[in-house]
């Protein structure tokens, strides 16, 4: 029953993502994806600079993650983890616990970010109930954060800059400030955590705040909150769904600032971009208070493909990989390749900043821009690079090679040139 008009019919029955559906330009059509390279069903050719929502780290139709997908699909696809065991999932748990820092030895599985941020707060909320302390409600967040699109991860997003600005109202209200840079922020922070005793947990993107516009800040800035949580009696979340696997030039963020939280949570790029899957890895310390005779001090969470098993097979081949082929050497050599092709573009009249770190590269404009135009100029230059606001960024494959590199970072130049001058003439 193949329809070859199914993009054009479908989009009349389709609700797409962060979309408006009555004005956004039609989506390409892709037919196969090998590399970085997306080939359209109209035979064109763009070399991706985006990685599908981050999560494609490997290269796209990696024989490896397929391999291990259909290998388990052949044993056996999935089974509930409700008092049933399948491998992947219990091996995947024990290889988190290897690889995440700390004490972080205890994994809940989920099959998107915004849940696995929504069971990291269930988590912390739960913890003071259970040790006693009792009801904490609120979460402290810092400006610029992205943490899903569920509502009590919209609580924890920007509430004004943020895509969710909408539903402030409709939304638990939560403390969102400054991350502390600074002596001034520093002491907000700190006077924030000490004047309200019903906050849960601080929640923060280490080192990178993706969606937000791929900020960043340095390990100091997460010293810092370490420092406010321990002194205050808070628990610290670092959701890593961005940052984890690689993406920093280190396998967590955590890892490279030498900051270690009380929960962390990882996402995107877990299954390499085969499957969706996410977790919520949490401390010995957080966990003891939930490991007890008292049947009402369980984490009554679960998502009903909660360790999905081919999902987690798959993971267990991108760790494989991850560790195989060096991909935390390729992203420093990708890190020093961003820096030296993006640098000329810091002395141009439109550009406000050029940001590098590991595998993300963000130009920031110092001019608003029609961002549709700009997505589609990128695609007829042959590239997929999709703007977030002011910000072009790229968060490739950690496997791109240099004569790809370039035509990404050559299509930033050259339309970065084009949308100065179209505001200049436009002003
Ligand atoms: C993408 C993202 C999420 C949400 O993950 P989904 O899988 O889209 O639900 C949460 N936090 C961060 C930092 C993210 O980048």
């Amino acid at each position: 029953m193949h329809n070859p008009d199914w993009l054009e019919t479908g989009l009349n029955h389709i609700w797409l993502p962060y979309t408006q559906m009555k004005t956004a330009p039609t989506p390409v059509g892709v037919s196969h994806i090998e590399g970085v390279t997306l080939e359209l069903t109209d035979g064109r050719k763009l070399v991706d600079g985006v990685g599908s929502w981050w999560t494609c780290v490997h290269g796209y139709n990696h024989p490896r993650l397929k391999a291990a997908l259909i290998e388990q699909l052949d044993r056996l696809p999935h089974v509930m983890l409700g008092g049933l065991g399948h491998e992947p999932a219990y091996a995947l748990a024990t290889r988190l616990a290897t690889l995440t820092p700390g004490d972080l030895n205890r994994s809940f599985f989920c099959e998107s970010g915004s849940v696995a941020v929504e069971v990291a707060m269930k988590v912390a909320v739960q913890y003071w109930l259970n040790t006693g302390e009792g009801v904490r409600p609120k979460f402290l967040a810092f400006k610029g954060g992205y943490h899903g699109d569920t509502f009590a991860t919209m609580s924890v997003c920007d509430p004004d800059e943020g895509m969710h600005s909408l539903f402030g109202e409709a939304l638990p209200a939560q403390h969102i400030v400054d991350l502390p840079t600074d002596e001034a922020s520093i002491a907000a922070l700190n006077d924030t955590l000490a004047q309200n005793k019903d906050i849960a947990a601080v929640i923060v993107e280490p080192l990178i705040q993706g969606a937000g516009g791929m900020r960043m800040h340095d390990a100091a800035t997460l010293r810092q909150i370490r420092e406010a949580c321990d002194r205050h009696n808070v628990i610290l979340i670092f959701d890593e769904i961005f940052t984890g696997l690689g993406r920093t030039g280190d396998l967590f963020a955590s890892i490279k600032s030498g900051v270690t939280p009380d929960i962390m949570t990882i996402g995107k790029a877990l299954t390499g971009g085969i499957t969706p899957l996410a977790a919520a890895v949490v401390s010995e310390r957080i966990y003891a208070a939930f490991h007890d005779e008292d049947g009402s001090k369980a984490l009554m969470h679960g998502p009903t493909f909660t360790g999905h098993a081919l999902a987690c097979a798959v993971a267990m081949a991108s760790l494989d990989l991850i560790e195989e082929t060096d991909a935390i050497g390729k992203v420093r050599k990708l890190e020093a390749e961003l820096t030296s092709r993006l640098a000329p573009l810091r002395g141009r009249p439109n550009v406000a900043e050029v940001r590098v770190m590991g595998a993300v590269a963000a130009v920031e404009l110092n001019h608003d821009f029609n961002v549709d135009d700009a997505r589609a100029a990128f695609i007829a230059r042959g590239t997929f690079i999709r703007p977030l606001g002011r910000v072009i960024y790229l968060t490739p494959s950690y496997t791109i090679q240099p004569e790809e590199l370039s035509v990404l970072t050559e299509a930033i130049s050259a339309i970065v040139d084009a949308l100065g001058d179209q505001a200049a003439s436009a002003g």
